[in-house]
């Protein structure tokens, strides 16, 4: 599930006000209650985000499940208002999946 929050900046840092083109999703289980994070990130703190979420996922035991790294449209929300464009146009598409464990 993709959160539909309007971020308008990297959320790795919050003195960084760039504004984000990726996204990392950490998907998860522990026992069988499922674990999703994300965070949208500015292209200079994604590889550093997504190597951090992944530590952490091991360090808590998380063996069975990916982190997802999307790219984003910054644009989708205006472009989503334009009619022109169809709704079922994706606001983001998948380019990497690291496995945990
Ligand atoms: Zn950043």
């Amino acid at each position: 599930m993709i959160s539909n929050s309007c971020h308008a900046r990297c959320e790795a840092d919050h003195r960084c006000y760039r504004t984000p083109c990726f996204e990392a999703q950490l998907k998860a289980q522990v026992g069988l209650l499922p674990v999703h994070r994300n965070v949208e990130l500015c292209a200079d703190h994604l590889g550093a985000m997504v190597q951090s979420l992944t530590a952490w996922a091991r360090r808590e035991g998380l063996t069975r499940g990916q982190v997802t790294v999307l790219a984003i449209d910054p644009d989708y929300s205006l472009r989503a208002a334009d009619q022109a464009f169809p709704r079922t146009l994706s606001r983001a598409f998948e380019f990497g999946a690291i496995p945990l464990g």
